[in-house]
């Protein structure tokens, strides 16, 4: 049985990445399997973040937009946002993995299986995979696979649910310089519901219908919601549906394991890269990953180390959590407060890379009742398990 260096367990989103990455590092001649049930050929996803114009990732060539300006619709502010150095951009799945698998084709020490994994265990010395009735074993297996249990009252166990259309409209109505990233002008029945419209060209954009909560709603309640904010906010003169989205991402504070094996490495969503209060994954995976081919190049373990204090996120991120899943207080108004005052600073904290003054400052626009209520729903809950 051959044994490779690194099985790469789940070539999403993470997986591919961490395989790109380890190409371009001194690890680009280990032996690596990438297994996956799906062969990833489609755009099944769409992935925005935002990036400082000084730090272009590796994936700067096939960006399919960016813009400079990112507007906003809250509770009392309606315009654009500063976004500083920051630049919002937009990468099609599709464009990712046909990109990332053209450069693993050049190395004939990666191989790729499409295949179901079973199970995935740790050996004394690495890791196993069981997948369509074989072993397969390495040194290091990194797992994208593994499921977030998502239903201990312990955590708060939200989602990021949407739906999405690209849509063609036959009169020219979108700004391709402006990204409308949220838009708070529908009904919030209680929760947080907003849209956002990232336009392609004058009359092509992708309008997205998002919730966080804890219940997903049917397709027509989505469609129908899509439906009442082109008709109501958009004078598109008619317009024909291209493409559709659907996704949902969990958006829970639940203690997620990085290494729960010593040869074993979970990443992605797996691991812990999906921020609890946004969803937004696709960065943090990058900078995890790159961490990890990093560590893996200079020490030969792939352990990432994060500072004990930067765990104050993950207490921020409950607490905002408990805010939501309790209604403490208006979800739009909370993201009005948070964005008018200076957004670049919000992408900063947003990223993790705020010093607490920063985050000091941030928390006096909030609502202070609401959040310290909430801080102490959180300590007695995390802490004391009540
Ligand atoms: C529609 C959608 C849009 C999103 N948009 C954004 C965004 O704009 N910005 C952002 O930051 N994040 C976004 N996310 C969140 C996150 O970035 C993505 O979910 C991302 O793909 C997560 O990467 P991953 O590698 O952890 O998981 P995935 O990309 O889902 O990769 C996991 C892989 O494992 C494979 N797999 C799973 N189980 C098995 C098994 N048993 N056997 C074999 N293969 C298996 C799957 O086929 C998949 O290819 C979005 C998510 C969705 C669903």
């Amino acid at each position: 049985m051959k044994r490779y260096d690194f099985i790469i367990a789940g070539g999403g989103m993470a997986g591919l990445s961490l395989a790109y990455y380890l190409t371009q590092s001194p690890l680009r001649h280990k032996s690596i399997l990438i297994l996956d049930r799906e062969i990833k050929n489609s755009n099944d996803r769409t992935w925005c973040f935002w990036e400082h114009r000084d730090a272009a990732g590796p994936y700067e060539s096939i960006i399919f937009r960016q813009w400079d300006t990112v507007t906003f619709h809250g509770t009392t502010y309606a315009g654009p946002l500063g976004m500083g150095a920051y630049r919002y951009k937009m990468l099609r799945g599709v464009d990712f993995y046909q990109f990332v698998q053209q450069e693993l084709e050049k190395w004939s020490n990666i191989e790729r299986k499409q295949v179901s994994i079973d199970e995935i265990k740790a050996t004394p010395t690495g890791g196993e995979v069981r997948a369509g009735g074989e072993l397969f074993i390495a040194n290091y297996v990194f797992d994208s696979t593994f499921q977030l249990s998502l239903n201990d009252q312990k955590n708060h166990n939200l989602l990021q649910h949407f739906k999405g259309w690209v849509i063609t409209t036959e009169k020219p109505c979108f700004n391709p310089e402006k990204a409308e990233i949220m838009d708070f002008r529908i009904e919030q029945h209680g929760d947080c519901r907003f849209l956002y419209v990232l336009p392609f060209d004058e009359k092509t954009a992708l309008v997205e219908f998002t919730l966080f909560n804890d219940q997903l709603l049917t397709d027509d309640q989505y469609d129908s919601a899509l439906r009442q904010y082109v008709d109501q906010y958009l004078e598109t003169g008619g317009y024909t549906i291209r493409e559709t989205e659907f996704g949902v991402i969990p958006m829970s504070d639940v203690k997620t394991e990085e290494k729960p094996a010593t040869n074993i490495i979970r990443i992605g969503t797996s691991g812990g890269a999906t921020k609890a209060s946004t969803g937004y994954t696709f960065q943090r995976t990058q900078r995890y990953l790159r961490e990890i081919v990093r560590n893996m190049a200079e020490t030969e373990t792939p352990y990432r180390q994060p500072d004990w204090f930067e765990r104050r996120f993950k207490l921020y991120d409950s607490i905002f959590l408990n805010v939501l899943e309790q209604h403490r207080h208006p979800a739009d108004d909370v993201f009005t407060r948070v964005y008018v005052n200076n957004p670049e600073r919000v992408f900063r904290f947003l990223d993790e890379d705020t010093h607490l003054l920063d985050e000091l400052k941030l928390f006096t626009t909030m609502p202070w009742w609401p959040f310290t209520a909430a801080f102490f729903a959180v300590i007695r809950r995390k802490w004391i398990g009540r």
